[in-house]
């Protein structure tokens, strides 16, 4: 049988574990190009997990590992939509997976949103770690508090990032231009608020856990909004956990320290404020929320028509990515996926989808692995199934050949391989593990030098 090619769109951790489940596939056997409109590979694990959680980035030496297998090209710097087409792609592959993740924001929808200083947790993330699209964020930290929006990891990891010391900062790979202006932050104090209870945010507990790990960092509970030990038992062991971190700090007061994480639950946002329409953020008024156990045993916020303001100098809204709609290929608004069963666009053949596209933004790194090798067994499935045996498609060679006419800046395994050793060679003197490259002519101009070098 012949070699099958597949295109992957996105190089995050869902389209690495497509490609290695792939290309670890013998029958039929399966040679893989993985796509991705920045110059650099790993989707999130780059752009999106915390700078100060290296082990977790760590995950990349397993995408490492499955770009190295023989069948696996990189094209950096090809954007599906602007620089190639659904069309085009499926002219040259048996079959094209969609792996591009969540790429912007769920809304508050309130007034006040767009502010100075009212920032997305999708922008802020990006920033901090070096994502070119949000290099020029300059967020204006100097203000002494900051407010977030969300009861999620994402939130935690944005409350952190803005309240590490430079010590804790200098040792990470966040991006050069964020450490100087987060090292500068007047931010002493963040309030993290979350519309429903402490037993129903979605933080993890060893994420919680870790802010114990940080010296100077006192974490403050309202009592009053921590459920007594009394209900414990009838909690789920990750809940009870939970409950129990968020009561230990309530017990403990207000503490000591200089920098100060508060949890505020059964808040809502109801506007951001600062003067005139559109002047920056000064605060955000927030509803106060009472719960209520809906007929199917959903715990659900209730406004109680009372309001407080929280003055504040920024606000992130951390509220959960959401998925962004590929020019030529089905997408389902109210969800922000693809619409598909186990991995297969519904109403097309040969296009797949996988990761935060497929499912939404939930689950650990992880969970895209099972969730890829679903798709990748249907696909293969199919693939065998031999309906497209007689499709001349294109070569490899060709494909290259018309990429490099295509997209000038194309950057390739090489080249990528090239900004990556420059990167942690950068790093090795602060003992980072890299100093990131930011920019797309930076990004070139090392891709450049390394074909030269060839
Ligand atoms: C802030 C944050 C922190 C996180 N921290 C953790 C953590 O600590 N631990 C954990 O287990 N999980 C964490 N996660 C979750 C984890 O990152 C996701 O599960 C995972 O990245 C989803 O993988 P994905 O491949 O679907 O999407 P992504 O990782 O988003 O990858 C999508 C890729 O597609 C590319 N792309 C998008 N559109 C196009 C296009 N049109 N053409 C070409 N390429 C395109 C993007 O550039 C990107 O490289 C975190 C998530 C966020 C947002």
């Amino acid at each position: 049988m012949r070699t099958h090619a597949v295109a992957i769109v996105g190089s995050g951790p869902s389209g690495f574990y497509a490609a290695g489940a792939l290309l670890d596939a013998e029958d039929p056997p399966v040679r893989v190009d993985m796509f991705d409109r920045l110059a650099t590979p790993w989707g999130l694990v780059r752009a999106g997990v915390a700078p100060d959680h290296p082990k977790i980035k760590s995950v990349s030496t397993q995408y490492e590992k499955i770009a190295a297998q023989p069948g696996f090209r990189f094209f950096g710097h090809v954007c599906l939509g602007e620089d190639v087409t659904v069309d085009e792609l499926l002219e040259r592959y048996d079959a094209v997976i969609y792996a591009v993740g969540s790429q912007t924001e769920r809304r508050l929808g309130i007034p006040g949103e767009d502010r100075l200083g009212s920032l997305a947790s999708v922008d802020f993330v990006g920033w901090y770690n070096g994502h070119p699209d949000y290099a020029d964020l300059e967020p204006d930290l100097g203000a002494s508090r900051a407010v977030v929006i969300g009861a999620g990891n994402v939130a935690l990891d944005v409350a952190r990032m803005l309240l590490l010391t430079e010590d804790e900062l200098r040792g990470t790979d966040t991006a050069d231009h964020a450490v100087d202006v987060l090292t500068a932050s007047g931010v002493r104090e963040v309030v993290v608020c979350g519309r429903r209870g402490p037993a129903e945010a979605a933080f993890t507990t060893t994420e919680l856990r870790e802010l114990d790990d940080l010296p100077g960092l006192a974490v403050v509970v309202d009592p009053a909004q921590v459920p007594d030990a009394a209900g414990d038992a009838d909690l789920p062991k990750a809940t009870r956990r939970n409950v129990e971190l968020f009561r230990k700090w309530a017990d403990r007061g207000d503490g000591t320290g200089d920098r100060r994480m508060e949890f505020r639950f059964l808040r809502s946002p109801v506007a951001i404020l600062g003067d005139g329409e559109d002047g920056p953020v000064t605060g955000v008024e927030l509803g106060i929320n009472r719960l209520e156990t809906d007929d199917e045993g959903r715990v659900r916020p209730v406004d109680t028509g009372e309001r407080e303001t929280l003055e504040c100098g920024v606000l992130l809204r951390a509220v959960g990515y959401r998925g962004v709609a590929l020019p030529g290929v089905p997408f389902d608004e109210a969800t922000g996926t693809i619409p598909h069963t186990e991995g297969r666009i519904e109403g097309r053949e040969r296009e797949y989808v996988v990761g935060w596209i497929k499912r939404g933004p939930t689950g650990i790194i992880g969970t895209n692995r099972k969730d890829a090798n679903e798709t990748v067994r249907g696909l293969l499935a199919d693939l065998a199934a031999g309906t497209r045996e007689d499709a001349t498609i294109a070569s490899a060679e060709e494909v290259e050949q018309w990429l490099s006419q295509r997209c000038p800046d194309l950057v390739d395994l090489d080249g990528w391989e090239a900004i990556d050793a420059h990167e942690r060679a950068a790093g090795q003197d602060g003992g980072r593990p890299r100093r990131k490259v930011v920019d797309r002519t930076a990004f070139m101009a090392l891709v450049r030098e390394q074909a030269r070098a060839q």
